[in-house]
């Protein structure tokens, strides 16, 4: 007979975004895990049969791989390849040709909340080179008319051009992909069942034994610990949240995450995001998106997409989550007097 219990397999090093806890491993079963730093992230990796050794291998090489398409500093990259060659046509990857029509169109879909064109809005806040400043608001205007998703043109067979002076940054979605594409890798090496954490990024895959689900917790964002419990089989569990990167200046803290009619720091009702699906690269963009529009915004996108749920921390600390979550989530024992609010 099996023995269960429960087994804390990740604790995301560093900066412990998010928590996740297995239920159910065979002792005879084969695991294992690996820990790289890739993405600017601390990725985990674990894989369980077999092929679990064979699988983690395949999912590093995948990440590396796409890590080096996606980059936007290294020089030989899809993405840096377009920014530094404007108002020209450059031949690019199925996977960054793919993505990028996936974002362009998420910016339609997300009412412009998404837009991959903010890399040098965010060159200016200095968040690029983790050289901080804080922008004048002309500056920012003239970043701003020359960004935005019309300045980008998806040409056939693999070609993308953007206009002068503007910058494309697949950060609020690349991880999701990635996360996606490791996981198939592991799947086609031959792993039974696994999970991989990248950062803010959960993605789990496979059919655990008897049944069982994962149990994903998400991180409150004033602690290295987690406030809810997602409970789930196969599927992304996505957070963002001011705290993951951001620096303070005379008081006020600037994070990472752009409202992009205005190129500064998003200020809605959300101070953390997650966002839950089959689809990573979906889930990763619609987090970004949700914590740019707060909980009202998520209600009514909910309403047009159905294919996520969500879960949002707001400012007064209430917790607003999806219908579609109710039995699927739960408090951890500090946080028990939270509200949730099912909408
Ligand atoms: P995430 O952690 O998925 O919310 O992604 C945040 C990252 O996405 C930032 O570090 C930027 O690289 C990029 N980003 C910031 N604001 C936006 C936005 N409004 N739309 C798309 N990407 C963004
Ligand atoms: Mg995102």
């Amino acid at each position: 007979m099996k023995k269960t219990f429960y087994n804390l397999i990740i604790v995301s090093a560093l900066i412990g975004l998010i928590f996740s806890f297995a239920g159910c491993t065979a002792s005879s079963e084969k695991k294992e895990s690996a820990q790289i730093f890739a993405l600017d992230t601390v990725i985990d990796i674990t894989a369980y049969g077999d092929k679990a050794t064979e699988a983690v291998y395949s999912a590093k090489a995948e990440i590396y791989a796409l890590e080096k398409l996606f980059s936007v500093t290294d020089t030989d990259s899809d993405i840096y390849r377009i920014n530094a060659s404007q108002d020209e046509f450059v031949k690019v990857s199925e996977d960054v040709y793919a993505l990028t029509e996936k974002a362009v169109n998420l910016h339609t879909i997300t009412e412009g909340n998404f837009d991959i064109t903010l890399y040098n809005v965010l060159k200016l806040w200095g968040f690029t080179a983790k050289e901080y400043n804080v922008p004048s608001d002309e500056d920012l205007k003239a970043v701003l008319d020359k960004s935005g998703v019309d300045k980008v043109v998806l040409g056939s067979d693999n070609y993308i051009c953007i206009t002068k002076d503007c910058a494309l940054d697949l950060g609020g979605i690349a991880k999701g992909y990635i996360a996606d594409k490791a996981s198939d890798a592991m799947k086609a090496a031959g792993a039974e069942y696994g999970i991989i954490s990248l950062g803010g990024n959960i993605r789990t895959f496979g059919e655990k034994p008897d049944g069982e689900n994962w149990i994903i917790g998400i991180r409150h964002p004033d602690a290295n610990e987690p406030f809810i419990t997602v409970i789930t089989k196969e599927c992304s569990v996505i957070t963002s949240g001011a705290y993951q990167r951001n620096f303070e200046k005379d008081g006020t803290v600037y994070h990472h995450i752009i409202n992009p009619e205005t190129g500064k720091p998003s200020d809605s009702d959300a101070v953390s995001v997650t966002i839950i699906g089959k689809d990573g690269a979906l889930c990763d963009a619609l987090s970004t998106a949700v914590f740019v529009g707060g909980t009202e915004y998520a209600e009514n996108l909910h309403s047009h997409i159905p294919d996520f749920e969500y879960i949002i921390l707001d400012k007064d600390k209430n917790v607003y989550a999806s219908e579609g979550l109710k039995g699927q989530i739960e408090l951890t024992e500090k946080y028990q007097k939270t509200n949730i609010v099912y909408k």
